[in-house]
């Protein structure tokens, strides 16, 4: 059973365990569990006396800074609920995202502020602005990424900052949050249709902590590096909440930039994280890496996209650590399988896929065929899951929830299969296959093929229109430092190690393949 019924609720029993306990680290800077309670009591009480009530929406557009941790809690003691919004948006986006989710307060970056929100703001039902800038809880303004330090205030905005100190000692009434409630609308990346919010509940998020915590061994006594953005659920659960429950510090290094994640490593010595592994990759690949960068840590995990064999073991040669899979959705509030800690997650020989792992506690996983029947062990259909995780539906969309959640059970969009012991295995997205003269061609298996090159940083395969096979497969690496190779050297190398029908009849080398800012490669983008 849940040991807490809100996330809220679990951020107090850390905050009374040890008041002084810093809650985050920022740069040179510290937040104690106690200064979060304060501010977050004082922003919450300056909600409510301009009108905030309880299931009002606070959207934030923010980089991995503190003040995201602050209004997340602050949304809560208000009685609402956070909007978290990827800061890469552009004005239709964000548009989009306000208007959607009715947020009546936006906590903006001043730059992204003044870059895109004030186009978008008149015109959204946002009624109070607040805006921060990335210098406040440091010192230090890296140059690395902070090469402007001017303040851009505007009117008709208020200053975060100002608006907590004329706030400060206020405590808000006490709200009653359960376990049904939402603590987060996360949207979807919209890559088929509109971007959808998924309600995360507080059981929701409180269970997805525990599996952190019991199944990752993200533990008390370490801190947590926080390399996906917070705005995703990776961040959202994979640093922030893990860091309310267990309770330990939460490092923040502003957005991913290889340098300056290895410097928050040799700064704050962190002992657990989770990241896409291209995230992982670009820190091996840092002319400043060392081993020695990750000798603080105990539990790497990979996770929210695909991890090749090749990938892990590269990982592991150079740090020493064993990096360990998690495969979950937004809808499942981050993981539904993981390799638990310690375990070693096997690859399937038929298809070569490195196991996403075994359902999470009270987790199960069905693969079921096209008419919503279960297959056979060891036999490919859609991954549905049903569990404590699973978000309660998209906000404002019963149709949507209806058919992508039927029952509460989540449809991911996902092919894959389990074997006898259990684990699970991803084939790859049902989206993304292709269909080369009626073969089938899942393009992970040829990228993890390719990974198996020495020369191959990493590699993304899509289909490509074909006269005679109607669909043809089409490879696109990247390479790794100082590494020269012939694009039909690699087309070898896959011919050799697959079906005539799999492997890629077109290759392109490309300097760096294009990713979310979560890490996913963008299939989408390279389909031209
Ligand atoms: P959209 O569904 O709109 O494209 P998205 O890609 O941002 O949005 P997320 O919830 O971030 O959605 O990603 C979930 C997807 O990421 C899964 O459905 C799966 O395809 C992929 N994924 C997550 N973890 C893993 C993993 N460990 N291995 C392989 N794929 C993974």
């Amino acid at each position: 059973a849940p040991e807490y019924v809100s996330a809220l609720d679990m951020f107090r029993a850390g905050l009374l365990a040890d008041p002084d306990g810093e809650a985050i680290r920022y740069f040179d800077g510290v937040v104690s569990r106690r200064e979060l309670e304060e501010q977050s009591d004082a922003l919450a009480s300056g909600l409510l006396a301009e009108g905030f009530v309880a299931g009002d929406r606070l959207a934030v557009y923010l980089q991995n800074v503190p003040q995201f941790v602050v209004a997340m809690l602050a949304a809560w003691k208000a009685g609402g609920m956070l909007v978290s919004i990827n800061p890469m948006s552009r004005e239709r986006e964000l548009h989009y995202l306000l208007d959607d989710s009715g947020a009546s307060v936006l906590l903006s970056l001043e730059g992204l502020y003044d870059g895109v929100a004030r186009h978008v703001v008149p015109d959204s039902p946002v009624r109070l602005v607040l805006t921060t800038s990335e210098l406040e809880y440091q010192t230090e303004a890296d140059p690395r990424l902070f090469g402007d330090t001017t303040r851009i205030r505007h009117e008709g905005t208020t200053d975060l900052t100002e608006f907590i100190e004329r706030h400060r000692g206020q405590v808000p009434p006490p709200v009653t949050l359960t376990a049904q409630d939402t603590a987060f609308l996360t949207y979807t990346s919209g890559t088929t249709g509109q971007p959808k919010g998924a309600m995360n509940t507080h059981g929701n998020v409180v269970f997805t902590a525990m599996i952190y915590r019991d199944g990752a061994r993200f533990a008390p006594g370490g801190s947590v590096m926080a390399v996906a953005p917070l705005f995703h659920i990776t961040g959202l659960i994979g640093h922030i909440a893990i860091s309310m429950l267990a309770p330990m510090p939460l490092v923040l290094a502003y957005r991913f930039e290889a340098g300056v994640v290895l410097d928050a490593l040799e700064r704050h010595r962190p002992t657990c994280t989770i990241g896409a592994i291209t995230a992982l990759n670009a820190l091996l690949d840092h002319p400043d890496f060392t081993a020695d960068h990750f000798s603080s840590f105990d539990s790497v995990y990979s996770g929210g996209a695909a991890i090749s064999p090749a990938a892990e073991r590269r990982f592991r040669e150079a740090t020493g650590h064993q990096v360990h899979n998690a495969y979950g959705l937004t809808e499942t509030t981050s993981p539904m399988t993981l390799t638990p800690f310690g375990a070693e997650s096997p690859v399937d020989p038929a298809s070569g896929a490195l196991s996403v792992g075994a359902p999470a506690q009270s987790t199960t996983v069905r693969i079921i065929d096209d008419d919503g029947s279960d297959v056979s062990l060891g036999e490919i259909g859609e991954i549905v899951a049903e569990g404590p995780q699973v978000v309660a539906g998209y906000w404002r969309k019963p149709e949507e929830t209806a058919a992508s959640i039927p029952g509460g059970a989540l449809r991911s969009g996902d092919v894959g299969f389990m074997n006898e012991d259990g684990w699970v295995f991803i084939v790859d997205r049902k989206k993304d296959m292709i269909n080369a003269s009626g073969y089938k061609v899942w393009p992970r298996e040829v990228e993890d093929v390719l990974a198996e090159h020495p020369a191959v940083r990493e590699a993304a395969v899509v289909g490509v229109p074909d006269e005679k096979r109607g669909e043809t497969v089409k490879a696109f690496v990247s390479l790794r430092e100082g590494q020269h190779v012939e694009p039909d050297d690699l087309i070898a190398h896959c011919r050799e190690r697959m079906s005539a029908y799999k492997y890629p009849r077109h290759l392109e080398i490309i300097e760096d393949l294009p990713k979310t800012v979560t890490g996913k490669i963008l299939r989408r983008q390279l389909r031209g």
